[in-house]
């Protein structure tokens, strides 16, 4: 998409789809999709996929892939407690921590942590995973052969790599900030390396806290040292992430640096075509960056310190910060946005 279509989608007003079926066109219904899609300017639950009966909207499609984004313009309002603004209280020894293990796997599925693959494995057969930012729908089939049902979404369909088109590409094209989804109907929403792309980061965690069912996960991630990338808007320290999901509602299970990405690799892998060839030096750049801080814990504990003891260390310099939250069973969602 052009750098002007997507931050109109997310300030709301993108340009008013034109397209409707025409006379005898078969209405979009995905049979293979889950019941879980709504309006995404005035929440009425959708049975095609091309048209709003409550509010007449019509729907534009790329392929056989939906086009779900708002037109009208959203008010958001925040009820911000004074202890949100202090770092003070962070729970930064219940929350930052680092799963019982996390990393990329070798599972085949591209970007997929360890710690989330973790969580997925432990989901019942057929509960529904809704991703945001799929991309090339990578993760489609890793899933699905889990038993897990799954939905893909991404703001257009040709933002991925060339050898990610051969996964399916994304269910439905929407924006985070408007989800086409109904409140409490997914088990699992999954964003990995995506939240420094929103324009509103907080507004669509609180998206995401809303279409969660009680219970249901949140899982992703978010660059931090990275590079300015891809019209990328906020990247994100330990102490904003918890911030964003913290304001969402959600409970925080885990918040943790990426391990096997520390910012100097990142910056030089993603730097540019000079930087990349030289990654070896950010790993190099890592190693010294560390070894004071090993040799120091290394002298006092008489042991080699676990990644843990490490936590601080590797989060000054991470290239990207990981995390597992949930919404809270009992508490209630927040309210969708008022239209
Ligand atoms: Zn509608």
């Amino acid at each position: 998409m052009t750098r002007a279509s997507r931050t109109d989608s997310a300030a709301g007003v993108r340009p008013t789809n034109t397209r409707s079926p025409g006379k005898g066109e078969a209405v979009v219904t995905r049979p293979d999709l889950p019941d879980i899609f709504a309006c995404c300017d005035c929440a009425t639950p959708l049975s095609a996929l091309d048209f709003c009966p409550a509010c007449q909207r019509r729907f534009d499609r790329d392929g056989d892939c939906p086009v779900l984004f708002p037109q009208r313009a959203r008010d958001v309002s925040w009820t911000i407690t004074p202890e949100m603004l202090s770092p003070e209280d962070i729970a930064t020894d219940t929350v930052f921590r680092y799963p019982s293990r996390s990393g990329q796997g070798k599972c085949g599925a591209y970007h997929l942590d360890l710690a989330h693959q973790d969580v997925f494995a432990g989901l019942p057969a057929g509960s529904i995973v809704l991703e945001i930012g799929c991309g090339g729908g990578q993760m489609r089939d890793w899933l699905r052969s889990r038993g897990l049902t799954y939905v893909g979404t991404d703001v257009s369909t040709d933002r991925v790599h060339d050898w990610l088109t051969a996964f399916g590409g994304p269910d439905v094209l929407c924006d985070a900030h408007a989800l086409p989804v109904r409140d409490n109907s997914v088990d699992a929403v999954y964003a990995a390396a995506v939240w420094e792309h929103l324009a509103f980061p907080q507004m669509a965690a609180r998206e995401v806290a809303r279409v969660l069912r009680p219970g249901g996960y949140f899982l992703g991630s978010a660059s931090f040292l990275e590079p300015w990338h891809d019209e990328s808007y906020y990247h994100m320290t330990p102490n904003g992430t918890h911030t964003t999901l913290r304001l969402a509602g959600l409970e925080i299970l885990y918040v943790w640096p990426e391990v096997k990405w520390p910012g100097f690799v990142a910056l030089l892998e993603m730097g540019n075509k000079a930087t990349r060839p030289i990654r070896w030096l950010g790993r190099l750049m890592n190693a010294y960056y560390l070894f004071p801080k090993q040799m120091k814990l290394f002298v006092k504990m008489r042991t080699w310190p676990d990644r843990d003891r490490l936590f601080e260390t590797r989060g000054k310099m991470a290239g990207a910060i990981a995390w597992i939250a949930r919404r809270p069973q009992t508490a209630a969602a927040p309210e969708g946005e008022k239209h």
